[in-house]
């Protein structure tokens, strides 16, 4: 062995020792560099992914064929088929800010329009909001508001060129659908709770065609590649209102039975039952499965916080009106009434004080009927 040798053998030594005693061995230090090695060597011994189904298959990098459902073949001949059945997208999480705070409406051209689900657009326009499907086989659109008018044709043809095929009505007032046989083909459907038709038969307004399809309790319309569930829970404002429920994006419209971040519109939406309308808050909140509602005015989703919030607002007011009727005169309830909710309410809700008077006088009628 050479000088060189026994040199060059020490030094290794001494570098080995020094290492002995200067890593730390901790295991933050040495667990990476012992998993990290050969879960990557692994990773890349294996040339081919395994596919199992349509999302794999798109993940591995093959397209999806223009369908429905859609379709992806893998390079070597495998055949997917999307399951749409457990497909649950929800609303597009950047609509999300919309339960807070209002879009910009472009003062030129009035309205605001866009798509917060897949193929939902949500319309909002001087003090309504409506919705409307594409569905690849022609839109269905819901209402048509009198002071939205022309402007709905605007704002579908701004984001589709299919033609409408279906309207819905959620109920019969002029004010949510009277702009329909305006603005629409009469040859289109027309669907509605029966007891909507009946109304719209016997007010025979050539503004609101004729309903072609009517059900009484539930009706599923499926179109091209959407599926709406109409359901019927009650008149919880009007005689006929609908629920309208797009399962898959969990978006629903029910329109008058509250206004979101606001008080309701005179004597609680001049409702015509209040206990059904109570009743309503409960099984939209329980039954249905949806991230944001669609009220019929206000310029924001409503949620089921919103619903929740307009609930206690009504129950705190049958209790301020049943304290006060056994405290004050009857001249005095309806003072004692709009006087006490104003201060408990005051700062939560917008337009507190429009329709004080009137929620107070329907609220000290219903306590008294009791
Ligand atoms: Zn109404």
């Amino acid at each position: 062995m050479t000088l060189q040798m026994n040199l060059l053998i020490a030094g290794v030594a001494v570098l080995c020792f020094a290492a002995l005693v200067f890593v730390p061995w901790d295991e933050e230090t040495i667990t990476p560099k012992i998993v990290n090695t050969p879960v990557e060597k692994i990773v890349s011994d294996i040339d081919e992914p395994i596919i199992s189904n349509f999302e794999q298959c798109i993940a591995a990098g093959n397209p999806a064929m223009e369908s429905h459902p859609r379709q992806c073949r893998t390079s070597d001949g495998e055949h997917f088929v999307e399951d749409i059945s457990i497909q649950s997208s929800g609303v597009f999480l950047e609509s999300m800010k919309y339960t807070k705070n209002a879009p910009i409406i472009d003062e030129k051209k009035g309205y605001f329009v866009d798509e917060i689900a897949d193929g939902i657009y949500w319309l909002v326009a001087s003090g309504y909001q409506v919705m409307f499907l594409t569905t690849g086989e022609g839109v269905i659109v819901i209402d048509a508001p009198q002071p939205i008018g022309e402007k709905y044709l605007q704002a579908i043809q701004e984001v589709t060129d299919e033609p409408i095929t279906h309207m819905i009505y959620s109920h019969s007032h002029a004010d949510h659908t009277g702009a329909a046989g305006q603005i629409f083909p009469s040859n289109i459907e027309y669907i509605a709770h029966q007891d909507t038709a009946d109304i719209l038969v016997s007010e025979n307004d050539p503004n609101r065609p004729i309903p072609t399809i009517t059900f009484d309790d539930t009706y599923t319309l499926s179109v091209g590649n959407q599926v709406l569930e109409l359901s019927y829970i009650g008149a919880f404002h009007s005689e006929g209102d609908m629920i309208i429920l797009a399962p898959k994006q969990k978006v629903v419209m029910a329109v008058d039975l509250f206004h979101p971040d606001a008080a309701p519109y005179r004597a609680f939406g001049v409702t015509v039952n209040l206990d059904t309308h109570i009743e309503a808050h409960d099984t939209l909140v329980n039954d249905f499965d949806f991230d944001v509602l669609i009220s019929g005015h206000e310029q924001i989703l409503g949620t089921k916080n919103h619903i929740k919030i307009d609930k206690e607002f009504v129950l705190s007011m049958m209790d301020i009106t049943t304290q006060a009727i056994g405290m004050v005169s009857s001249d005095e309830v309806i003072q004692r009434c709009v006087d006490d909710t104003m201060e408990q309410w005051q700062g939560k809700l917008n337009d507190l004080e429009k329709y004080m008077v009137e929620h107070c006088t329907a609220m000290k009628e219903y306590v008294l009927s009791q």
